[in-house]
């Protein structure tokens, strides 16, 4: 079975480099396709209130025989439950559903700064820390601005930011900023939801020189750049495929080719305006 490496946090503590994320999975289908995950050798996985399949994801966790403090699980609060006492009743909801006792991550979910809540539920995150329900803060879609104002206003920086990361959109500056402040970048759409970036020729030049996928050879950079990946799939053959890729290495050509693809592209909301209503 593939080893996947864990890398430090900022608190003290460490998260796997690769995991399985379940956005745009129903709950019957984050069900069997984390069963699968877990079986194929993830570990961390990532879910959240609003895609509506903590169950499904709780209960496969539940199930699956691998002792619970090896699994590192994730959920989001909502933009809607955000604010100091909402989020805390909003952890409370997420954790029945998930079933779980202690949370490994829980992050918010978007900063939506015309709502101006962010810093607030924020330290709700804290205080759960501090209750011993959960094992690290962090935040999501957070632009530098945000970051440091959470960091000064509550003087805790964030154990990691995951954000929309793919070789269309490599987010330098943000991550030179995560690199200054001790923030991990995890990527979310880390495969550009599949849509058109994995037919990429040059992708497809050096997944043939590697003989590997084109999945394989953005996850692989991924991990290069120092970033958390959690690709997602439900057919059971990409799950194995997208936790394979310690069995080969990129070159320095292939990293700056990659690197030459960037084209700034979203393919989701914009951080700065994303309300969620
Ligand atoms: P992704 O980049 O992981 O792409 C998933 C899609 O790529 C699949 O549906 C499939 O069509 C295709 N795919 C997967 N493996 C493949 C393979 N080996 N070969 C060919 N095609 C393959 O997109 P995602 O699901 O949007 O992102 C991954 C995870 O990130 C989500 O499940 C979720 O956990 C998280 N996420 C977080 C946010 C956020 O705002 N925090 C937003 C989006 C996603």
């Amino acid at each position: 079975m593939t080893a996947i490496p864990d890398i430090p946090l900022n608190d003290g503590t460490t998260i796997p480099q690769l995991g399985f994320g379940v956005f745009q999975v129903d709950d019957e289908g984050a069900h069997s396709a984390v069963a699968t995950a877990i079986d194929a050798g993830y570990r961390l996985i990532d879910t959240a209130r609003v895609y509506r399949n903590e169950r499904g994801t709780g209960r496969a966790i539940a199930e699956c025989g691998v002792a619970r403090d090896e699994l590192y699980v994730t959920t989001k609060v909502w933009n809607s439950d955000q604010g100091f006492d909402e989020t805390l009743r909003a952890f409370d909801a997420s954790m029945d559903r998930l079933g779980l006792a202690r949370l490994d991550l829980y992050l918010i979910h978007w900063p939506v700064p015309s709502r101006d809540r962010y810093v607030d539920t924020f330290r709700a995150l804290v205080r759960l820390r501090e209750e011993g329900r959960l094992r690290s803060v962090g935040v999501s879609n957070f632009q530098p601005d945000h970051l440091r104002r959470v960091i000064d206003d509550t003087g805790v920086t964030p154990v990691l930011n995951q954000v929309e990361v793919h070789p269309y959109l490599q987010q330098p500056d943000l991550l030179e900023v995560h690199r200054q402040l001790g923030v991990v970048t995890e990527a979310w759409s880390p495969l550009g939801q599949g849509k058109g970036l994995l037919d990429d020729p040059a992708l497809a030049r050096i997944a043939a020189r590697h003989g590997v996928s084109p999945a394989q050879v953005v996850l692989r950079w991924h991990l290069d750049r120092g970033c958390v990946a959690i690709p997602k799939s439900v057919t059971p053959s990409r799950i194995v495929e997208n936790l394979d890729v310690f069995g080969f290495e990129l070159t320095d050509a292939d990293a700056s080719e990659i690197g030459e693809l960037d084209r700034g592209e979203r393919v989701g909301p914009d951080p700065d305006r994303f309300t969620g209503e």
